[in-house]
């Protein structure tokens, strides 16, 4: 049997060992309820608080600033529904064609209920053209909600400068930095955000686990109701994944993105030796301003999908799309959105993490040369 060799961390992350062993004992013997007064669900709040200093240092956002979620698609959608609830009044949504299908679907339940939604437009390197963005803000506009790394081609969206144009404007600013958390470094004080959305499973802690920033609490509605983290999101927290998010945090914190600069040097030897041993290659998304672990690489001719089952006989596993859509046979909207020329040349995602070598990637390359030369010779 061949090393496995799993390179789709933007679909998910393996858990860490230090992440699992800190949750352990809070699946166990440590089930205390954190709303408990008596000790031993005291020592939950006392952890659960040094879970959320961690999340909340990873992004310079204070600790109260911070309510726990079940994953980054709650946070994404509490922080829409908060945001249409500060101005009733107001119909107007501005995003753009290539966020996650979780804002996607929340933009069409709201169209459905009378929003108008504004989706601007990407260039075939997937960039936004912040001209466009002011020139679709109208007097009814209540957010602009925009992520900040793209999960499929990796793109980084200039957030700070959206953040200035929104409130300029007198709008509501929500990011989606599950795809750049722990990969670039997120500071809300600067970036000057209103909602900020993470999400545990792609920083090595579990899936089921997100977090979200809320700059202003008073003028916040809360999705589930309920006393916890401050009537901000009712439920009894979910203690050992709230932990494991939070060691998830402070290894982060500990290694300062030097891990990240590694794999950053990993993807791009992975796009040389491809580009220098294969013909007519494809690679999509900004290359001067890409997450550090992302590679969108289509060959032309070979269908990802045809790659993605071959790569995976030899226990290889990338997507051909964000991990959400791998199950529909419908073409990626975002490169839809960049308009390529998916007949000729539709991408594999290649996305790196923490536990990839050099000698998996090596592995990986080699592979690829035969199964493309294979694939190609095929026709
Ligand atoms: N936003 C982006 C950009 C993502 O890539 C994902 C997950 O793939 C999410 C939101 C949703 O996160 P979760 O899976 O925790 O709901």
């Amino acid at each position: 049997m061949n090393q496995k060799i799993y390179l789709d961390n933007n679909a998910t992350t393996k858990i860490d060992e230090e992440v699992f062993n800190a949750m352990l004992p809070y699946l166990k013997e440590e089930y205390g309820n954190p709303s408990s007064i008596y000790s031993i669900g005291r020592k939950t709040k006392e952890e659960i608080a040094k879970a959320r200093e961690n999340i909340a240092k990873l992004f310079n956002s204070k600790p109260e600033n911070i309510i726990f979620t079940s994953c980054g698609s709650e946070s994404n959608i509490t922080a829409i529904n908060s945001s249409i609830k500060l101005n009733p009044n107001k119909k107007h949504i501005i995003t753009t064609k290539v966020e996650h299908a979780s804002v996607m679907e929340m933009m069409s339940v709201l169209e459905k209920g009378g929003y108008t939604v504004t989706y601007l437009n990407v260039d075939n390197r997937g960039c936004l053209d912040l001209d466009e963005l002011k020139k679709s803000i109208r007097p009814d506009t209540c957010l602009i909600s925009i992520m900040m790394a793209n999960n499929e081609i990796g793109n980084i969206y200039p957030i700070k400068e959206i953040a200035k144009i929104a409130h300029d404007n007198d709008i509501i600013i929500h990011c989606d930095a599950v795809q750049a958390l722990g990969k670039i470094k997120i500071d809300v004080e600067d970036l000057d955000v209103d909602y900020l959305s993470v999400s545990g499973h792609k920083i090595n802690a579990p899936k089921g686990i997100g977090a979200l920033y809320i700059k202003n609490s008073d003028s916040f509605t809360p999705l589930i109701f309920g006393h916890q983290e401050k009537n901000r999101r009712g439920g009894t927290e979910n203690v050992p994944y709230i932990i494991g998010l939070g060691k998830a945090a402070e290894i982060i914190l500990k290694d300062n993105y030097k891990k990240e600069k590694e794999i950053e040097s990993l993807r791009d030897y992975l796009e040389e030796e491809v580009e220098k041993n294969i013909e007519d290659i494809h690679i999509y998304g900004d290359k001067q301003n890409r997450t550090p672990n992302t590679s969108s690489i289509a060959f032309k001719g070979v269908k990802a999908d045809e790659l993605m089952l071959v790569l995976e006989s030899f226990n290889i596993y990338v997507s051909t799309g964000s991990a959400c859509n791998s199950e529909i046979a419908l073409p990626s909207h975002v490169l839809t959105a960049c308009k390529a020329n998916l007949d000729d040349y539709s991408p594999i995602r290649v996305s790196l993490g923490k536990y990839n070598t050099k000698e998996e990637i090596d592995i990986f390359i080699k592979r690829l040369i035969n199964v493309i030369g294979m694939l190609r010779r095929k026709k």
